[in-house]
């Protein structure tokens, strides 16, 4: 049996990054772009006023105090977005608002708190200038931010608001980024009824689907439910027909050794198998292989096999099937964060597989500190639900103490997370 690592290796191998497309740019976050971007612009455009104030020349403030002000005429107004009509020549000011072109001759800005204008009714014909001002102060120059010409945001940059901001300050609505993936989501087995039906006797809900697809969408990628597939090779072979076109499929069910756990067979008629079983915990059924694609000459697709049980589907999922798709788009870190938490229950490795235990972290007095979230059977989903991280126990250790320090693999790092333990714990 392989271990995780070996396992992960594997899925990368046989990712390849996907094509570019255009894109409009509010549609791209955590999309990577795939050109790199120079400006065809100077920002700010022009010498700019930094403060609302007076452009004035910095030799005409000389020898300027509050007991004895240089007193300047003031010729009009100048407001953001419009342009000076005048220049300003010795013994004048033109006053000046935050953002607006600074006029011919001036020098520098003088603030309103440093003039006499809040003495004065109205717009003031003239102005007291109360300290002397070096030449230079409160101008930003054009192409402070960026000349125009340079590269100003690289290939290979992932995008995120900031990025957005500024694509946007050039001008650009639409930049060529590396496409996101369609994957294709198949739940398998007889019990499953999806969740737009009443449930019978004996019958189940089908969760993986759902917590799949909403996994594929937190990492950027786009889900496509193809439904629920019986336990035999015709109804699977059908289904999985209909994801021969996506850039990945994952299915979850049907991978133990059970009478009708079929997929790793069909896998293999329909492709080829890369490895079955990995040595973890939860999920040690896992399959990868490559789905033979859609016509002849098309590429074979990768096919995650994800065991049925709800918390094994998820966490197999966030260990292999989220790097494997952040490859795809192009993104270079694939690792989730880990935190060193001290931890608050035993867990016990009575088999050298790699454990994943589901815990709670919090911080308390400046140390993480992780609780297991409960009864940790692979079926027991709202472990999931309680849990914001997962302490990972090394293959070749017998276990963990309470007040250990052990590793914490994040699955959610951010607000989301404290106003959630918030709320539970009032429970
Ligand atoms: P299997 O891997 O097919 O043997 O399934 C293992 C366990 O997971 C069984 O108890 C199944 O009923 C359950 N299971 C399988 N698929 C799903 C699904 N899509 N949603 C919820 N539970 C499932
Ligand atoms: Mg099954």
């Amino acid at each position: 049996m392989i271990s995780v690592d070996q396992a992960l290796e594997k899925v990368l191998e046989r990712i390849d990054v996907l094509g570019a497309e255009e894109s409009p740019i509010l549609n791209c976050l955590g999309q990577v772009l795939a050109e790199d971007i120079f400006s065809p612009i100077n920002i700010p455009p022009l010498d700019n006023s930094a403060m609302d104030g007076y452009a004035v020349r910095s030799a005409d403030t000389r020898g300027a105090s509050r007991r004895s002000p240089c007193f300047l005429r003031v010729t009009e107004t100048v407001t953001a977005g419009a342009i000076p009509k005048g220049e300003v020549k010795p013994g004048m000011a033109i006053r000046i608002m935050t953002g607006a072109p600074v006029p011919k001759g001036a020098d520098c800005v003088v603030r309103f708190e440093d003039t006499d204008e809040s003495e004065r009714e109205g717009t003031p014909a003239e102005i007291g200038i109360l300290q002397e001002i070096e030449a230079g102060r409160d101008i930003r120059p054009a192409g402070e931010d960026i000349t125009a010409g340079s590269l100003v945001l690289r290939k290979g940059t992932v995008i995120r608001p900031a990025e957005v901001g500024v694509l946007a300050s050039l001008g650009r609505g639409r930049v060529m980024v590396i496409r996101r993936p369609v994957v294709a989501i198949l739940a398998t087995g007889d019990e499953l009824v999806d969740i737009a039906q009443p449930l019978p006797q004996g019958k189940i809900y089908n969760s993986n689907s759902y917590s799949v697809a909403a996994l594929v969408l937190r990492y950027g990628a786009v889900p496509r439910i193809l439904g629920i597939a019986l336990d035999s090779e015709d109804s699977l072979v059908a289904r999985l027909h209909l994801g021969r076109d996506a850039d990945m499929v994952i299915t979850s069910g049907g991978v133990s050794l059970g009478d009708y756990d079929i997929v790793r067979e069909v896998l293999a008629k329909q492709g080829e198998t890369i490895f079955w079983q990995v040595r973890e915990k939860p999920g040690k059924p896992l399959v990868f292989g490559m789905l033979r694609g859609k016509g002849g000459k098309a590429k074979n697709i990768p096919l995650f096999g994800l065991a049925g049980n709800p918390v094994s589907a998820m966490i197999n999922f966030e260990l292999f099937a989220r790097p494997a798709i952040l490859k795809m788009m192009g993104r270079k870190n694939l690792a989730k964060p880990t935190v060193e938490a001290i931890l608050a229950d035993a867990i016990e490795n009575t088999d050298g597989r790699r454990i994943f235990a589901r815990v709670l972290v919090e911080k308390r007095g400046g140390q993480y500190l992780a609780r297991l979230t409960g009864p940790q059977g692979s079926g027991v989903l709202t472990s999931m639900a309680l849990a914001n991280g997962l302490v990972v126990v090394p293959e070749n250790k017998p276990g963990v103490k309470r007040g250990d320090l052990v590793k914490v693999m994040m699955l959610d790092w951010g607000e989301e997370v404290e106003q959630s333990v918030s709320k539970r714990r009032k429970v």
